[in-house]
């Protein structure tokens, strides 16, 4: 009973190793559910680029990368707070890199750990993190190993940008540029206008960037036939036409969840699908389970490890033990089965 994630190992690592080529200083980010991969399988691909330093979400993924074998240096990428005790720990680690987003917590660390490797970010148009190119004259980073400065764009990241904060921080105190979100000739051309060593932390593109080595499955685990009119599921919600109801293995202990993982239009589209909570009737939400060529609608909300799907007709397209595609939103994603080809 598996929901499962094939990789063609070869093309993948091809795709990964074109990436590095074209990324001097790229940096793997391994972090959260590793991408639909995991954190251990992120680590040991890490460890086989050879890469030097690995950046990781949170502090208490530190743990998980080393236990898979990596060595080298961590970044953590979300910002140290002084209310975080594990985080706090790794201030003394000789081989992690920790980021700081605040200027009383360079205060902080500079006072009680003088001699912790650190990251400075700066704040960028996504406004997550990040101190203002004005607060840096007044910075006193004292003894603090400085490793460099931080900046973290939006998904569509742009040059200028970029560009102007490295500079002003550059400015302020020469050290590496840790970047991401640039497009590979944006990202080159920081790197010569700048003249300092830079990096670019990437996930998505070099892990998933090319999805044509990845195929995700469901296994049909029930075929029943039903009437129109009849009743199935927790919620006995009534058959819309004849047909059947087919059972795959794939629910909400996976990340399948109720809306299909289609990009949506809009705020309110997204918000309508979020307030509906429950749908509405059998087979009015799309599923992402792909039966004969087409995506088939749920017949009741996703169940732990299962789900019921609508297969309207005369004809199930499908029997019990075959591998249906399932679309995956690889973030959310929890397989239970990793398959190297
Ligand atoms: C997650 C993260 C990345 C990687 O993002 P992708 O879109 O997965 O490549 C880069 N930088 C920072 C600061 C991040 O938190």
């Amino acid at each position: 009973m598996t929901l499962r994630l094939t990789v063609a190992t070869h093309e993948w690592h091809e795709a990964q190793a074109r990436l590095q080529e074209q990324v001097p200083g790229l940096v793997p980010v391994a972090k959260g559910n590793g991408y639909g991969f995991g954190l251990d399988a992120l680590a040991r691909e890490a460890n086989r680029m050879r890469a030097g330093v690995v950046a990781v979400g949170i502090a208490q993924e530190v743990t998980t990368v080393r236990l898979a074998g990596w060595r080298g240096d961590v970044v953590v990428l979300n910002p140290w707070r002084p209310f975080d005790e594990l985080a706090m720990s790794l201030l003394e680690d000789p081989k992690v890199i920790t980021t700081v987003s605040r200027a009383e917590d360079v205060a902080a660390l500079a006072r009680t750990h003088p001699r912790s490797r650190v990251v400075l970010e700066l704040d960028t148009t996504m406004h997550r993190h990040g101190m203002a190119t004005a607060e840096l004259a007044g910075l006193d980073i004292g003894e603090l190993h400085f490793e460099g400065w931080s900046i973290h764009l939006p998904a569509t990241g742009s040059l200028q940008e970029a560009t102007a904060l490295a500079e002003a921080a550059v400015g302020r105190r020469r050290g590496a540029l840790w970047v991401s979100h640039l497009s590979v000739a944006d990202y080159r051309m920081l790197r010569t206008n700048i003249g300092v060593r830079t990096h670019m932390r990437i996930g998505t593109r070099l892990w998933l960037g090319a999805p044509e080595t990845l195929t995700t499955t469901a296994t049909v685990l029930d075929v029943h036939p039903i009437r129109r009119g009849g009743r199935l599921g927790y919620h006995q919600a009534r058959a819309p036409r004849d047909g059947f109801i087919v059972v795959a293995s794939g629910g909400t202990a996976h990340g399948i969840a109720l809306a299909a993982p289609v990009p949506q239009r809009n705020l309110r589209q997204r918000f309508n699908t979020v307030a509906d909570g429950l749908m509405r009737a059998t087979g009015s939400t799309l599923s992402p389970f792909t039966i004969a060529g087409r995506k088939r609608p749920f017949a009741e909300p996703p169940h732990m490890h299962s789900s019921m799907l609508f297969v309207a007709g005369s004809d199930p397209g499908v029997a019990v033990g075959d591998d249906i595609p399932v679309t995956c939103r690889m973030t959310t994603t929890r397989f239970d089965e990793i398959v190297w080809h």
